[in-house]
């Protein structure tokens, strides 16, 4: 098209080339996988890397369900190179995986640097973000890391490496701990591989943190309203100076894979609005069996209906035994109109969409914890570890939930029944908490919408992808 005076405009340049590295777990795929679809939906051009063979059955599965409900985006397998740590005591297999792909990553340069059209970007998951610094480098395209924590979990992540040397620990002397610009961080809310010297998961941590340093930015899946305190202290020069900005982006959008062994759905349809009780700790949180058991007692003297999501074992695929041998028998004939038990995958984004859910019981796994923000629904937040007992604090400070600091990690002690089922019934009953978390729904939505905090974000990135090479 000519301009009146007569120049010939330049066409705009193409939309950016972003390729996206998931890690390991559901809990790091989920997050990639939306946020390629939303900018897929942006008109970029999106590549999938998914590295082989991957940990679980689930991510197997939803990788190429995903990849089916969206064909515009190219797939590229990345072959993996095996790796068996030295300390197989704390070889949990997807830190093992985060390992592994960081150990693989030069493989990644022939492989990129042949796309068409080139790769603009590397939106690199966290916790195997090491693994691309090079490769982007040599490429000579800059990096986004993909944080799939909370703003504060990610600002200790990002401080980290002025706390722990490489190789050692945070000693157990010290109360709390401090990044500047943030409150305290109690050393009992910290993952306790931080106090175990040469952990395989600080290890990873440690030199993910130094790599953060080296990106452009840090896309994080929260938004300003839900975590102001820590976005404004990185992105205020507080926690470090100079250090890449916080991107708020989130609630991710959920992409809505219709996938799962169990469908829970006509069952809720059945149940009164905010009556149903929801418990679900996430793709790879198995509890003790004696946990299980006060759980399953809690669940039926709260007086509540419920809908349990049940894991036995880390590892989905190893996941075998039967509802009856976990619960007994006659639990299950005592609940079948009080409750519903399921062991498998279910699609959580449609159950926490379901009229009839009133509460979440969560492990604070961060995407549970978004799902829930976007949504409304109030938490009762029981931490198992990780980031977790972070992200709880996060959702109290919040207002969207609860959370009983005594309840403690995975396997420190086992929670009795009576006690799950008093704050069930507190969760449940709490007016103001329904309410302000009814709010944060609100808000969650408007920081998605367009011109929201959120979406201005993201298309600021891409903007600056296409325009700003
Ligand atoms: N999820 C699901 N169905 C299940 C278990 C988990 O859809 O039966 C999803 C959940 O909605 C979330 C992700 O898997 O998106 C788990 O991530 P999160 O960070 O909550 O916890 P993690 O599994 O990493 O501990
Ligand atoms: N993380 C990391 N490198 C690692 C291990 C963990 O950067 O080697 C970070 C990452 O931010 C992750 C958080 O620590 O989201 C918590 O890790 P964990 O594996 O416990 O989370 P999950 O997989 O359960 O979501
Ligand atoms: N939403 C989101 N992230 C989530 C869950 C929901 O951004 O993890 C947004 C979603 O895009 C929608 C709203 O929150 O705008 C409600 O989500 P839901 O899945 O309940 O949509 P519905 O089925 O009610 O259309």
């Amino acid at each position: 098209m000519s301009s009146a005076t007569g120049y010939r405009q330049q066409p705009p340049p193409p939309p950016p080339h972003i390729a996206l590295l998931p890690s390991a777990g559901m809990g790091h795929l989920t997050p990639l996988l939306r946020l390629a679809a939303m900018l897929a939906s942006c008109n970029c051009t999106v590549t999938l890397i998914t590295a082989q063979p991957p940990v679980s059955a689930a991510e197997a599965t939803h990788i190429t369900a995903f990849l089916a409900a969206n064909p515009t985006i190219n797939r590229l397998d990345f072959q993996i190179l095996p790796y068996i740590p030295s300390n197989t005591a704390t070889a949990d297999p997807f830190f093992i995986q985060f390992e592994a792909i960081i150990r693989s990553g030069h493989l990644l340069t022939p492989l990129l640097s042949t796309t068409s059209p080139p790769i603009s970007a590397i939106f690199a998951d966290i916790a195997s973000a090491a693994g691309v610094f090079q490769v982007a480098d040599d490429l000579g395209i800059p990096i986004y890391i993909v944080s799939t924590t909370c703003a504060r979990f990610s600002s200790l992540v990002a401080y980290i490496q002025h706390l722990i040397a490489p190789g050692s620990s945070i000693t157990m002397a010290e109360t709390s701990i401090h990044v500047p610009g943030l409150v305290p961080f109690d050393i009992s809310t910290l993952p306790p591989p931080f106090f175990i010297p040469n952990h395989i998961f600080t290890n990873g941590l440690v030199s993910n943190s130094r790599i953060l340093t080296k990106s452009k930015g840090i896309l994080v899946n929260t938004f300003h309203a839900f975590e102001p305190e820590a976005i404004g202290a990185v992105n205020g020069g507080k926690v470090m100076p100079n250090f890449p900005p916080f991107l708020p982006i989130g609630p991710l959008k959920p992409h809505n894979l219709e996938l799962g062994d169990h469908q829970p759905l006509p069952w809720l349809d059945k149940q009164p609005p905010q009556s149903v009780v929801y418990v679900n700790f996430g793709s790879r949180t198995a509890l003790s069996r004696d946990q299980i058991t006060e759980l399953r007692n809690g669940l039926e003297e709260s007086g509540k209906i419920f809908l349990w999501v049940l894991k036995s074992t880390t590892v989905d695929k190893q996941d075998t035994e039967e509802l009856e041998e976990l619960l007994g028998n006659s639990f299950i004939q005592r609940t079948k109109h009080k409750g519903m038990v399921v062991k498998g995958w279910v699609n959580q984004e449609q159950i926490l969409s379901h009229p009839a859910i009133g509460s979440f019981v969560s492990h604070c796994g961060w995407n549970s914890v978004m799902e829930a923000a976007a949504r409304g629904i109030p938490v009762l937040a029981w931490p198992q570890h990780g980031d977790q007992k972070v992200n709880a604090g996060v959702v109290e400070t919040a207002g969207l939930g609860i959370w009983t600091k005594g309840w403690g990690w995975l396997g420190e002690k086992t929670v009795k029944g009576e006690e799950i089922a008093e704050k069930i019934r507190m969760v449940m009953s709490d007016e103001k908490l329904r309410e302000k978390a009814r709010k944060i729904g609100e808000e969650a939505k408007t920081a998605i919408e367009i011109g929201g905090s959120s979406n201005k974000v993201l298309m600021e990135i891409i903007n600056n992808l296409q325009y700003k090479q």
